[in-house]
């Protein structure tokens, strides 16, 4: 089934009679693919791309499309797959998806061009972008509201930096990094492909840091990432002779913003995206959560990997995808310095309780197309007339704000943090794009179409040349409508016609029975012959051949002017770049205040207070996600509960027991995610909350709770507690739920113990740890910042009732036998199992346990009867006796009676 091939008739030539060893194409081909090895290469061939060889192995089966073949090369059959170009976007997706590089090879000349170079001639073709998956910019390969990410790790001496771009929107920051934070950094980016030396491939450390990421790793050689070419390349890319501007950069930074750029650079062909300057952070800018934590936290995906029932999910209001990639992105990297926490929270504060304004700024908002994307496209020469229009209902959008912020000037009431600066950055970015704005308004027709191929997108009005040829086409257009009626009026034929298809161009056509009318001696010199088909036979005149090429120069015409005028445009917004980049920065900040403004109200959430103390007190808390999936169920309420885990309060560990299903994982978690909240700058579900601004965050779960992943090794487990035990600091908050849980209750339970210890003496950090563990308890007597609370569960008739409220104290049992009951297990099973607990609760206080459950019946000996029996045979023995009644010897003889039955 190759058809595609076939259907491309102007290929045939330079494939001559197949693909026989070094046809000038093949070798072309061979040439080219050459040195894009590691890319699927797809080779333009008039309208399809295809691919060959392993390529199109390859291709075929992660497309789904069929494998054919064609001609031979070295005497095997060559394999090739197609796709059509008008297509090509969507395989491209599936192929990145899947984790393959693709790299597009057009044709630069036509065939024409080739001849005359000779009859043999291969048109040339070149590779005009390299496209992988940090480096798109196309809507349709990109998500609206999720960042893309291309993170490159640059290295000098034994120093690391992290530089992170999002192309299709024009960030661009660079960092330092600890070798044993990369992960970490690298979990808080989530990039889409990352950039690393192939030598480091090599390194103990990080090789399975670099090796985790999949195919999202591009190794690339140590070269690249030279510091002095990084230092040379920003200095071109910002057209400065010193960086000094941007600020004084590392070695290693240098290293790694340098490769960043010089991908840009491979993977575009010199076509250089529209960066915003290098911005660096610092080291500790960022509460640092690692990717174990990330995962179990939920926070932008959930354990299965939906976005849906994560916590981004649960409060995601904004109406724009750069404000949902804002959302996103804090949400990933909450903050550790108080005053931009709180310009945040003065935000929200102030939308929540202006309700109009915040309506009016939202429904401004919507309006708003991507300005990030539209200009990315730009810049790197794949825009089209609508991006242009983007941008300009992206001013017009920005203008509306800026006078819906201006209204507030209230005195009494002044708009603080978060929005003053994005007021300024509204009036500031207004001002600097207002030629463009004017240009673009001006110009542009309200819809204009995707490419700029066709024309169409100038206004008419705008351009007096465009004007003039567009009149001229129009006019020799109305010209060919009259000549219709007069070539009717000659010819006496009523049923002629004037047409136009995409060969002929413009022609007459009447019906065979007709056409010797047109062909009298009078009218046979202007009415040529032109072709007859079955139906109709055509023919021209010299005055409508005139007017015909007089319409198609005046269409080229108007074509090259509106693409003048369009370049001039693209032009003119890539200089307006900064000044754009700053509004849509502007409005995706007003974006989220006003969205998690809109959650605070709707969800009922409150501004936490934050600060550098080691305070964490919170009253009433709740589990965002846990509750929302609640409320939907319109089920049961959520329970809030206090946590305090403050110096001065009865601990800042606090140990959580409560049987299976109580609500311990739920607590331990709404504490983590207020905190994360409170320093992201959002509201958080709460009465009342107070958060001394928190380092790290450290959460852990037992092995058994971690099975979605298919990882639940206790090794896993292990090496995850190590990382907490050798990191948190007294600033640090570590949630650990049910640690050592993943091996036997004997060594389980004094891992859990050291850990515990550990926790208290030398780490010192706020701490949640909740076990199933009773005999943990113990430690609260020796550990003076301790305490013991456990989830209240009431027992009624036998069954346990959970009331997910956190109170002093420790758990008396753990009602595993309660829980299996209600999950219901065959009685026999409740039966013996109960007849083994009290077995091994007897062992522990000092018999032999085993031997004690060896002398039970087995299992099998006792079908179903006993185990309904709740009272044991010394019990009813003991109901009959009345002591009072009792000789001293008859006391001592049933002592014996009774230890008899034991
Ligand atoms: P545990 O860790 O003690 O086994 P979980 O925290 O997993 O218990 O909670 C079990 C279930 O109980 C949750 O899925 C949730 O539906 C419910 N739950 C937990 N905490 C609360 C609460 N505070 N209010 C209402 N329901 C809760
Ligand atoms: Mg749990």
């Amino acid at each position: 089934m190759n058809e595609h091939v076939a259907s491309t008739p102007d290929m045939a030539p330079e494939m001559g009679s197949g693909m026989d060893a070094k046809t000038p194409m093949m070798a072309q081909y061979l040439d080219i693919k050459a040195e894009h090895r590691d890319y699927l290469l797809f080779y333009r061939m008039g309208d399809f791309y295809e691919l060959f060889f392993d390529d199109a192995i390859k291709g075929a089966e992660a497309l789904d499309i069929a494998l054919t073949k064609r001609g031979s090369h070295q005497g095997r059959d060559i394999p090739l797959c197609g796709v059509p170009v008008h297509a090509a976007e969507q395989y491209l997706e599936k192929l990145i998806r899947k984790g393959f590089r693709v790299a597009v090879c057009e044709q630069v000349e036509d065939a024409a061009e080739a001849k005359k170079r000779g009859a043999k001639s291969v048109v040339r073709r070149e590779v005009v972008r390299l496209v992988t998956p940090g480096t798109l910019t196309e809507d349709s390969l990109l998500e609206a509201r999720s960042a893309n990410m291309l993170v490159a790790l640059g290295r000098a001496g034994s120093d690391f930096a992290l530089a992170s771009a999002d192309m299709s929107a024009g960030e661009f920051v660079v960092s330092t990094v600890q070798p044993g934070d990369i992960a970490g950094e690298l979990a808080r980016l989530s990039p889409r492909e990352v950039l690393a030396p192939d030598g480091l491939l090599a390194d103990e450390h990080l090789a399975p840091v670099l090796k985790a990421l999949g195919p999202a790793l591009s190794p690339l050689p140590s070269i690249k990432f030279d510091s002095g070419n990084g230092e040379r390349a920003l200095k071109a890319l910002y057209r400065v002779a010193a960086l000094d501007a941007f600020g004084s950069f590392s070695r290693a930074e240098l290293s790694a913003a340098g490769a960043l750029i010089g991908y840009l650079e491979l993977t575009q062909k010199g076509k250089l995206p529209a960066l915003k300057p290098l911005a660096r952070v610092g080291e500790r800018a960022f509460m640092a959560i690692d990717a174990a934590t990330r995962r179990n936290l939920e926070l932008c995906e959930t354990l299965t990997g939906t976005r849906g029932g994560s916590l981004l999910a649960t409060i995601d209001r904004t109406v724009t995808g750069a404000g949902a990639r804002e959302l996103a992105s804090r949400l990933s990297s909450p903050l550790t310095d108080t005053p931009t926490i709180t310009s945040r929270h003065d935000a929200i504060d102030y939308f929540a309780s202006e309700s109009d304004l915040r309506r009016d700024v939202r429904e401004a908002l919507r309006r708003a197309p991507d300005i990030a994307r539209a200009l990315a496209r730009l810049s790197v020469g794949r825009g089209g007339p609508r991006d242009l229009a983007n941008l300009r209902d992206g001013l017009n959008a920005a203008r509306d704000l800026r006078k819906s912020l201006d209204g507030i000037g209230d005195p009494l009431k002044p708009a603080a943090g978060e929005i003053a600066k994005a007021r300024h950055d509204l009036v500031e970015g207004v001002a600097a794009a207002s030629a463009l704005s004017d240009r673009l308004e001006f110009l542009l027709v309200p819809e204009p179409p995707f490419l700029a191929r066709d024309g169409g997108y100038i206004k008419s009005g705008s351009h007096a040349a465009l004007d003039d040829v567009r009149g001229l086409r129009d006019e020799s257009r109305r010209i060919i409508a009259s000549l219709e009626s007069r070539y009717r009026e000659e010819s006496g034929v009523g049923s002629l016609r004037i047409k136009h298809n995409g060969v002929l161009g413009y022609f007459i056509e009447t019906t065979p029975a007709h056409a010797d009318k047109l062909q009298t001696d009078a009218l046979r010199q202007t009415f040529r012959h032109r072709q007859t088909i079955g139906s109709a036979v055509r023919f021209s005149t010299d005055e409508l051949a005139t007017l015909a090429s007089r319409i198609s120069q005046a269409a080229d015409q108007a074509l090259a002017i509106e693409r003048e005028l369009f370049d001039a445009m693209v032009a003119l917004a890539l200089e307006t770049h900064l000044a754009l980049a700053q509004l849509a920065d502007a409005l995706a900040a007003l974006d989220v205040s006003t969205a998690l403004a809109e959650l605070a109200t709707q969800q009922r959430l409150v501004r936490p207070k934050v600060d550098e103390s080691l305070t964490f007190k919170i009253a009433r808390g709740r589990h965002p996600v846990v509750e929302a999936a609640l409320q939907s169920e319109s089920a049961k309420s959520f329970v809030p509960n206090d946590c305090d885990l403050s110096p001065g309060s009865a601990g800042r560990l606090w140990l959580v027991t409560g049987p299976n299903m109580a609500g311990k994982s739920t607590f331990l978690r709404q504490n983590a995610l207020i905190a994360i909240l409170a320093q992201m700058g959002a509201f958080v579900p709460a009465e009342s909350a107070h958060v001394g601004i928190v380092d790290r965050l450290f959460s852990r779960v037992g092995a058994a709770d971690d099975l979605a992943r298919g990882r639940s090794t206790f090794m896993v487990e292990m090496v995850e507690t190590a990382a907490i035990l050798n990191q948190a600091t007294e600033k640090s908050l570590v949630i650990l739920d049910e640690i050592g849980r993943g091996t036997a209750t004997f060594d389980g339970l004094a891992i859990a113990w050291a850990t515990a210890e550990h926790l208290h003496e030398k780490n010192k950090s706020r701490a949640l740890f909740a076990t199933h563990y009773h005999e943990m308890t113990a430690l609260a007597e020796r550990l003076h910042a301790m305490t013991c609370v456990t989830m209240r569960v009431s027992e009624w008739n036998d069954t346990i009732v959970f009331l997910h409220e956190v109170a002093a104290g420790a758990a008396d049992r753990s009602y595993g036998i309660h829980v299996a009951k209600l999950a219901g297990l065959p009685a026999a099973v409740i039966g013996r199992a109960e007849e083994v607990l009290r077995a091994l609760e007897e062992g522990r206080e000092g018999h032999k346990p085993l031997a004690r459950i060896d002398d039970l019946p087995l299992f099998q000996a006792t079908p179903t009867a006993k185990p309904q029996s709740k009272t044991s045979g010394v019990e009813d023995a003991l109901r009959d006796v009345s002591p009072d009644a009792l000789s001293p010897r008859e006391a001592l003889e049933l002592l014996y009676a009774l230890k008899a039955k034991l």
